[in-house]
């Protein structure tokens, strides 16, 4: 029987939910934000984009909120970016774009499913040689126990 890599299997599942959550994320940041802020740093998942502001000339308390109907004035692209604040030459905004961050996230998810799949019935469970015939109990490919 194989013995799947209980670390493996916590990662690929976590990042399987965070690929959910992400998607789940992207149409909602439209019509909401999730707005975290401390000191002259702010945060935001907003209108498709996780948005990271430094504004030097503001003091924000720390807090994370959920706010509907955000404007912010500055709107992210579909592509990273950074922008300056109209009337603030030293405030920056930073942003990535959700899409980036599920593909950054799905298409190594979806290797380890794909790395993890069952091996079929008479083939070797580590690296999934073909055993027919095999009655060795060790596989000749790889050299572990069957
Ligand atoms: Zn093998």
């Amino acid at each position: 029987m194989p013995r799947w890599s209980r670390r493996r299997r916590i990662v690929k599942w976590t990042a399987a939910v965070l690929c959910v959550a992400l998607l789940a994320t992207w149409p909602l940041s439209f019509g909401w934000a999730l707005r975290c802020q401390s000191w002259h740093l702010g945060a935001n998942l907003h209108k498709g984009a996780l948005m990271v502001s430094y504004h030097p000339g503001a003091t924000y308390i720390t807090a994370c909120r959920i706010m509907p109907f955000l404007e912010l004035p500055v709107a992210p692209d579909w592509l990273p970016g950074y922008a300056r604040y109209p009337g603030f030459p030293s405030a920056v905004t930073l942003w990535i774009p959700v899409w980036i961050l599920l593909v950054a996230v799905a298409l190594p998810t979806a290797y380890l499913f794909y790395r993890d799949r069952r091996p079929p019935p008479g083939h070797c469970p580590w690296c999934r040689y073909d055993l027919t015939g095999n009655v060795s109990g060790v596989c000749p490919e790889c050299g572990r126990e069957v």
